[in-house]
C-alpha cells in the first residue's frame, strides 16, 4: 500500500485496518495509492479511481508523480466521534467503506489484466448521457456484495475486530 496520511489518527492504526479490509476482499494492496483524509462532517466515505499513476491530487505530495498498480483510492475519516458509541460506529464504517472500495480496486486490477477486452459488467451511459443510479450500477453491486461476503465469512475468521477498536479508542481519545 503506498499510504497517505492526512489525519491526525497514526499510521499504526489506520494502516493495519486498511490492509485487513483489503485482504478481506482478496485484493493486492501492495501497489495501490491509499489516502486518508480527514473529514469536515460526521460521515466516511470514499472514492476509487482506476488510474495507473497519480498526480497533483490533493492530499498527495505536490508535483510528485506516484506509481500505482490497481489505482487508488481516497476515504475521509471524521476528526473524532462525538460520543463513545458515535466513534465506535465511525471506525465501523470505515473498515466497511474500506472493503468497498479495495473491491472496486480489484476489480480495476482485473480489467488491467486484459486490456482489450472488458471482463467485467460496468454501468454505461446510457443515451441521455448519464449512468444508472449509484446503487444500480454493476460494479456497485459487485462492491456491496464482496463486502456482504466477506463479512459472513468474518464471523468464523479472524474479522478486524482489534483494529476497529484500536481506531474507536483513538477517535475517542481525540475528542478529550
Ligand atoms: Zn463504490
Amino acid at each position: 500500500m503506498k499510504f497517505y496520511n492526512n489525519t491526525k489518527i497514526p499510521d499504526e492504526i489506520l494502516q493495519p485496518l486498511l490492509a485487513k479490509a483489503g485482504r478481506a476482499v482478496h485484493t493486492k494492496t501492495t501497489e495501490t495509492i491509499v489516502q486518508v483524509n480527514s473529514a469536515r462532517s460526521g460521515s466516511v466515505s470514499g472514492k476509487a479511481y482506476a488510474y495507473w499513476w497519480a498526480k497533483g491530487f490533493r492530499g498527495l505530495p505536490k508535483g510528485k508523480k506516484i506509481k500505482t498498480d490497481g489505482g487508488m483510492f481516497s476515504i475521509t475519516l471524521p476528526r473524532f466521534g462525538c460520543t463513545p458509541e458515535d466513534s465506535l460506529r465511525i471506525a465501523t464504517r470505515f473498515f466497511n467503506v474500506a472493503c468497498h472500495e479495495w473491491v472496486h480496486i480489484r476489480d480495476f486490477q482485473e480489467e488491467k489484466k486484459r486490456p482489450y477486452a472488458r471482463v467485467l459488467p460496468w454501468a454505461e451511459r446510457g443515451e441521455s448521457g448519464r449512468r444508472a443510479n449509484w446503487k444500480n450500477r454493476p460494479e456497485e453491486q459487485r462492491a456491496e456484495f464482496a463486502c456482504a461476503d466477506a463479512k459472513l465469512r468474518g464471523k468464523d475468521e479472524n474479522w478486524a475486530y482489534e483494529e476497529i477498536m484500536a481506531l474507536a479508542i483513538a477517535l475517542d481519545e481525540a475528542r478529550k
